[in-house]
């Protein structure tokens, strides 16, 4: 294929892999690869605690946050969370918008008490629902939502105040893509496989008050107190996917940081929803407009016969990933930062012409 829009895992900037592949068999000249040496070398744990400083530099964290490297994916989270903070006579509240959101929120309810408090399912989860008037309560043990549901291609483009109530986020599919203010986050979790670097590492960012809540009760492994008491050296981190995380934030921070990524980014997605919006209804962009996001362009053609001759000849053409997840049918172009725009351009070059060549 000649360009990636795969959903996830996504692209990776082509520098980052390059500069991998020069070291893959010989790490720093040792002449071994960095999944060959200890994780408790000098040369592993610089790798490590510099990709959590550039972490914390890039979103402008505070001492008053954590960094976490942890296994299991997004999914795990959907669990640890709840384990970790529903505590005795307490209650989650979720907001349901699309698949994931709902699935965080199912695993929440085999844990403890969970509510609901403001669903999309009306609009087919193509809008946010209003966070700005959340039901709120003093028995809340925290708030839980995804700032971008990559399926349903909807992002939140601002957060509500909770209060006292500790604000939860799921932001795999958006972290690092616009400047975001963590200050109202509590807990931030995010799989590297989109925006970040392989499969097999989550980021996490935990205010360090609410480490010292966590019950003894749970396991260690799942445990985020003990995480952070080892320095995500708990056990044997997934060294690969760490140093994968350590070159693309390095190479963030050489594209301008969050600010020149989102730039870039908002030019990239803008290109795509023009070509949507001025196909005179040829296209469909699905997302209602205020809630459009900038990683997860998601669309149909105005009918199948010609959407399922377009996924065809987008193939043809080399473009990967257009077919959107399983669950939608519809198509959708997941426009990562790797993603150049170039490619963007490549792309809506192409579905212009196939309109002309279709209409
Ligand atoms: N949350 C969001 C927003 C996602 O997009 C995904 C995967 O695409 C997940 C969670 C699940 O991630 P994982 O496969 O790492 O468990």
């Amino acid at each position: 294929y000649r360009y990636n829009f795969n959903a996830g895992p996504g692209a990776l900037p082509k520098e980052v892999l390059e500069e991998a592949q020069a070291e893959l068999q010989s790490f720093q000249g040792m002449g071994a690869s960095i999944m060959e040496i200890s994780h408790r070398s000098k040369a592993y744990e610089a790798i490590h605690f510099e990709a959590q400083q550039l972490i914390r530099e890039l979103m402008g964290l505070s001492q008053d946050y954590e960094v976490l490297f942890l296994h299991g994916g997004a999914s795990l989270q959907f669990s640890m969370v709840p384990l970790n903070f529903l505590t005795e006579g307490k209650a989650a509240g979720y907001v349901h918008c699309g698949t994931w959101s709902g699935k965080a929120w199912q695993e929440a309810g085999k844990i403890g008490e969970t509510r609901l408090l403001a669903s999309g399912m009306e609009t087919g989860f193509k809008q946010m629902p209003d966070l700005s008037r959340l039901p709120l309560s003093g028995d809340m043990a925290y708030v839980h939502l995804i700032s971008n549901e990559t399926i349903g291609g909807i992002q939140c483009h601002s957060f509500p105040d909770t209060g006292e109530v500790p604000l939860v986020v799921d932001m795999s599919s958006d972290i690092f893509s616009r400047p975001i203010d963590a200050t109202p986050f509590s807990f931030i979790y995010a799989g590297a496989q989109k925006n970040l670097g392989p499969a097999g590492v989550t980021i996490a960012i935990v205010r360090r008050s609410l480490l010292e809540c966590i019950p003894d009760t749970i396991p260690d492994i799942l445990s985020y107190r003990i995480h952070a008491k080892h320095r995500s050296l708990y056990n044997t981190p997934p060294v690969f996917s760490i140093y994968m995380v350590n070159l693309v934030l390095k190479w963030i921070v050489k594209q301008g940081g969050v600010q020149g990524i989102g730039a870039r980014n908002r030019q990239k997605a803008d290109l795509l929803y023009n070509v949507l919006d001025n196909s005179g209804g040829f296209y469909e962009g699905l997302a209602y407009k205020d809630n459009r996001s900038i990683m997860n362009v998601t669309f149909r053609a105005h009918n199948p016969e010609i959407e399922n001759r377009l996924l065809d000849e987008l193939e043809q053409e080399g473009f990967l990933g257009l077919k959107g997840h399983r669950d939608a049918g519809h198509l959708r172009a997941s426009i990562y930062n790797a993603v150049t725009y170039e490619q963007c351009k490549a792309l809506s070059d192409f579905l212009i012409g196939f309109q002309r060549s279709n209409g």
